[in-house]
């Protein structure tokens, strides 16, 4: 069985062999791009070599890159737990071309490295290729010998990459693997392609025009290559499970976890372990790269990750603070890939340590309150925004938790009313605070919230900015 930190070193070394520079891992506050709030894909830190503005003394790399992906244009916040496949931070294994190799190669790496390396079954593997890009549908046909049936075509944004509304974009490639008949789930393009049947597991998008205006689009002179393959969805297929979750590192997550609780998952109670161990590793990590809990920005998702994480330590019964007393198994698990887990280990463990210790004062009393307020509520019905509001204004729970709490039981929030009611509590603080003689001091700040829009941090405007691969 290939674990976990065996196929990112396959991954690593087999591009290696083939000319690329082992490039390390990015940090996940983005250093050159104060829009994107998050590195979220392995692209990121190559934003500039790939516009031409900045040069690296080589053309080819390979990085195992950690992203999160929990704010901005990709949120898969609420995935988690819900989804086999999806977790707030991850890593992304990928080989880039800075106008060297293009389709050809590409390609063939990938099928090679897939096939031979992996030992992945040719018959189940497919597909996805831009509508138009002929180029790539036949090469495919040629390297990896597949029918037309398994190269699908999508017309959607889904298979073409921008940067941004300017600059380089081109069609991208998609290879799933088919996980068997007992699973629901159609191919990429039908109605049920959201299922887990067919798994989504590397995205290979081939940079090849440069858009200079909207509607004026030529091509690139040296056209580059961008990948990603989400490692732990590999692992799991390497490993024969259905499900992210039950790979080796996060049995081990769930493990230590289960140790805690006093017992191990099972039924409904399963998704609880799987959020604590994927926002465990999501705090840990943005931690390490220097975000602090606070109430905007950066600051606020990662406050947002670990008190949903706390909530759900909470309904699996927890006390005292968990999440401290899971740190040292993930700093086993992960720190020899990632020294600077093991650097920041009693930083990692005393924020966590800190914030748990100060929502656990608010948490029972406002799950108590929420429990309360939804008792006769049912499926189809919401809690209303000037409840979610105390929740959030005096008990600290972020709106994604008050919905996220209510989620399984088809119960929405009325965020309209949330938003009233935050306004007008600014209104009212406004008016208390008027002629206290202070005003030029009050008008800068009160300008200053509304222009970001107060402390609940609701997200980068990115549209555009953000990587896809
Ligand atoms: P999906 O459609 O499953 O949400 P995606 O198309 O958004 O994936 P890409 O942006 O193409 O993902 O990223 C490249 C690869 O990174 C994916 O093929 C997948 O293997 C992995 N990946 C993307 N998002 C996640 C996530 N939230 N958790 C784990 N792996 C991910
Ligand atoms: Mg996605
Ligand atoms: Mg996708
Ligand atoms: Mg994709």
């Amino acid at each position: 069985m290939s674990g976990v930190n065996e196929i990112r070193s396959t991954f690593l070394d087999y591009f290696a062999k083939h000319g690329h520079e082992a490039v390390p891992s990015s940090p996940l506050v983005p250093r050159n791009d104060p829009t994107l709030m998050f590195t979220n894909a392995g692209m990121v830190q190559f934003k500039n070599v790939f516009t031409g503005v900045e040069k690296r003394p080589y053309q080819r790399a390979v990085t195992a890159q950690k992203c999160v992906r929990a704010g901005g244009k990709h949120n898969d916040l609420d995935n988690v737990g819900y989804t086999a496949r999806h977790h707030t931070f991850f890593e992304m294994l990928g080989n880039f071309s800075f106008g060297d190799y293009f389709k050809p190669l590409a390609i063939e790496l990938a099928w090679n490295l897939v096939t031979k390396e992996f030992g992945l079954s040719p018959e189940k593997l497919l597909v996805t290729v831009y509508a138009d890009d002929d180029d790539a549908a036949t090469l495919w046909r040629k390297i990896a010998g597949f029918s037309d049936d398994r190269i699908i075509r999508i017309g959607t944004s889904d298979n073409f990459w921008q940067m941004g509304d300017t600059g380089p974009c081109g069609p991208c490639s998609e290879i799933f693997i088919d996980q068997g008949p007992e699973l629901w789930g159609g191919p990429p393009g039908s109605p049920e392609e959201d299922g887990d049947r067919f798994l989504e597991f590397w995205n290979l998008v081939f940079m090849q025009y440069e858009q200079i205006e909207p509607g004026n689009r030529v091509g690139l002179p040296r056209p580059s290559i961008d990948t990603g393959m989400g490692l732990e969805r590999m692992a799991a297929i390497l490993q024969g499970v259905k499900s992210n979750y039950d790979t080796d590192l996060f049995r081990s997550l769930i493990d230590a976890v289960a140790h805690q609780v006093g017992r191990a998952p099972e039924g409904r109670e399963t998704a609880s372990y799987r959020v604590i161990a994927d926002h465990l590793r999501a705090s840990s990590f943005l931690v390490a790269d220097g975000v602090l809990p606070s109430n905007e920005g950066r600051g606020y998702v990662l406050r947002r990750i670990m008190r949903r994480a706390m909530r759900h330590a909470q309904l699996l019964g927890a006390r005292d603070p968990m999440m401290v007393r899971l740190v040292p198994t993930l700093v086993r698990e992960m720190g020899q890939a990632y020294p600077e887990l093991v650097r920041a280990e009693s930083l990692i463990a005393e924020t966590l340590r800190l914030e748990e210790t100060r929502f656990r004062r608010t948490l029972e009393r406002g799950l108590s309150i929420l429990d309360a307020e939804t008792r006769d509520l049912s499926e189809g019905e919401s809690l209303s925004g000037e409840t979610a509001f105390t929740l959030y204004d005096t008990y600290g729970f972020p709106l994604d938790l008050t919905q996220d709490a209510l989620k399984s039981r088809g119960i929405t929030v009325d965020t309209d009313g949330f938003s009233a009611a935050m306004e007008r509590q600014r209104a009212a603080a406004r008016a208390a605070w008027s002629g206290s003689g202070e005003a030029a001091t009050e008008t800068l700040w009160y300008g200053l919230r509304e222009r970001t829009g107060a402390t609940e941090f609701l997200g980068y405007d990115t549209e555009g900015a953000e990587a896809v691969v």
